[in-house]
């Protein structure tokens, strides 16, 4: 059976650092929604173009065209034997027809780490975070810093601070977050999916915590 991950959570939380580790780990493949929409951006196709305006406002890309664009992706030979998604679903639409394509799939949603962590940390997350140009890679400033100061210790491409992550862009991130993804957290504990983690520990802790919880469910 092929094993689905989808990491819940607030900006800033530390989804996509975790969620990183863990592909590592697993050899599953990473999927983050906000990094296929930036590469979109960066590469100006399309989609990048339908998406630009959503995503530095801090607001979400439609569901049609995020769904489209993670069905395309999970399609891939590579998720065969699963994914760990990070980002996606950010609505219950969304969660709705992840359900559905994984159907598709003989698959389903297997575990949901849920990370959360107060307001304040979250800002203070995003104020200091640089992001790697080349593959997304994600530092901080303070609580991880790269080896050397601007640029990325895997692949050795520039550090760059998000636009998105500046500080008006991201309260109405986390306002979304609230309005829209929040409801994601009811929607996966009543199913006995989610595992609740305090995402202000540090970066260790927390995957070992969900270290523990992937361990107990094989
Ligand atoms: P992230 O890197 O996860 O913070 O995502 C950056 C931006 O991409 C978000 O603020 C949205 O504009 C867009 N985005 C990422 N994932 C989704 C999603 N599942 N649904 C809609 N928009 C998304």
């Amino acid at each position: 059976m092929p094993t689905f991950i989808v990491f819940l959570g607030p900006p800033g939380v530390g989804k996509g650092t975790q969620a990183r580790i863990l592909a590592e780990r697993t050899g599953l493949p990473h999927i983050s929604s906000g990094d296929l929409f930036r590469e979109h951006l960066k590469n100006q196709t399309e989609l990048g173009q339908i998406a630009q305006g959503y995503v530095n406002r801090g607001e979400l890309v439609p569901d049609e065209v995020t769904i489209a664009m993670i069905r395309e992706r999970l399609r891939q030979p590579d998720c065969q034997a699963g994914a760990i998604l990070d980002g996606f679903p950010r609505t219950i639409s969304q969660a709705q027809a992840l359900d559905a394509m994984l159907t598709e799939f003989n698959a389903q949603v297997n575990l949901v780490p849920y990370l959360s962590a107060p307001e304040s940390v979250l800002l203070e997350r995003l104020s200091g975070r640089w992001t790697c140009r080349a593959q997304g890679h994600i530092y901080h400033e303070k609580n991880n810093p790269p080896k050397r100061p601007g640029i990325c210790d895997f692949d050795g491409s520039e550090l760059y601070q998000r636009e998105d992550d500046k500080s008006e862009t991201v309260l109405r991130r986390i306002r979304v977050y609230l309005e829209q993804t929040a409801p994601l957290i009811e929607h996966y504990r009543q199913r006995s999916l989610l595992v609740e983690i305090d995402g202000a520990q540090d970066i260790e802790q927390v995957t070992q915590t969900f270290l523990l919880a992937l361990s107990h469910l094989s």
